[in-house]
């Protein structure tokens, strides 16, 4: 197999009503006109900005170097994860997203289970985690009419360095407050349960069907290993916040002995991958780094910044999928 060099992702500013006008300091972006909620990081139409495959949109490549990107045991071509920032200054809608057999059901192949880290977090920050002990479908259904769903989410406090999982099926809303790294299987549906009021679409019905009254969904506990901490390994993806360091080399960034992909996000500072193979790949600050499971040998260095060092955070789609 030919080998993949490590590539930069250009992120894409999607807006939404409940999002920031200005993305400073996070982005070195001010909106024209709608304000910017996500900010999608390795989405389908989301360009290759380094490389041999630069321009190309990265569901192309993974159409073209699925081996070489997920590995000899990848399952499908498409891509796993879909990686976002978020910026909510307003209550985005209370959701829901379907499992693998519902999607499937309706024609797609996945669901969404989704993962949530928090980059930062003002003080009583919340989100909305599942329903109540004891809430029936039949009275979220009636809340959703009255307008009083709220009432029966259970809120969750978020501080910085929080990461709190989302399985498909659980209801959930982001609340201000927080900055969020958002996980989650590349996948395009979701049921809007209550808007608040906003004309947006509702897809109730689905919604109900979608819901799961009980899921584990919560906050994760961190486990601390040596030169890691292992914020998440769950069913669809892996996140590990690496260790402070000059340089690492990519052997301790791959991890595992059959390493597919990983991509690489910078929390706060930027960094460097060199490498013999490549020319220098930047990983800008709270940018990505799309490193492929045939990616040749590098070095990655953390590249000075004026927010201080590189804070890494890497994150890996489970399994062959
Ligand atoms: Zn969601």
């Amino acid at each position: 197999m030919t080998t993949l060099p490590p590539f930069g992702i250009d992120p894409i500013f999607v807006g939404r009503v409940w999002g920031f006008r200005d993305l400073r300091p996070w982005y070195d972006r001010v909106a024209d006109d709608d304000p910017i909620g996500e900010v999608w990081l390795t989405g389908d139409d989301c360009r290759v900005a380094t490389g041999p495959h630069a321009g190309k949109r990265l569901a192309a490549l993974f159409a073209e170097e699925h081996e070489a990107l997920l590995g000899p045991r990848a399952r499908s071509s498409a891509s796993p994860l879909l990686l976002k920032t978020l910026f909510a200054r307003e209550k985005l809608s209370v959701q829901v997203h379907p499992d693998d057999a519902m999607a499937q059901k309706y024609g797609e192949p996945r669901g969404k289970t989704e993962c949530w880290y928090a980059l930062a977090a003002e003080p009583g920050a919340k989100v909305a985690l599942g329903v109540k002990p004891g809430v029936t479908l039949v009275q979220i259904e009636e809340e959703i009419r009255a307008g009083t769903l709220e009432t029966s989410l259970n809120a969750v406090a978020v501080a910085a360095g929080d990461t709190l999982y989302v399985d498909a099926g659980t209801i959930h809303a982001i609340w201000p407050g927080s900055i969020l790294l958002e996980t989650q299987q590349n996948c395009d549906l979701t049921y809007r349960m209550f808007d608040y009021g906003r004309p947006r679409e509702l897809h109730i019905a689905k919604s109900l069907e979608a819901t799961k009254l009980v899921t584990r969904a919560g906050k994760i506990a961190p486990q601390q290993l040596a030169d890691r901490t292992v914020l998440i390994d769950a069913e669809y993806f892996d996140m590990e916040r690496i260790a402070p360091a000059e340089s690492r080399t990519s052997a301790s960034l791959r991890g595992g002995e059959a390493p597919g992909l990983a991509y690489l996000f910078a929390a706060s500072g930027a960094g460097r991958l060199t490498g013999p193979e490549f020319a220098p790949v930047d990983l800008p600050p709270r940018g990505v780094v799309a490193v492929p499971a045939a990616a040749p040998d590098f070095v990655l260095e953390d590249a000075g910044s004026a927010e201080g060092r590189l804070d890494l955070i890497r994150i890996a789609p489970h399994g062959p999928e």
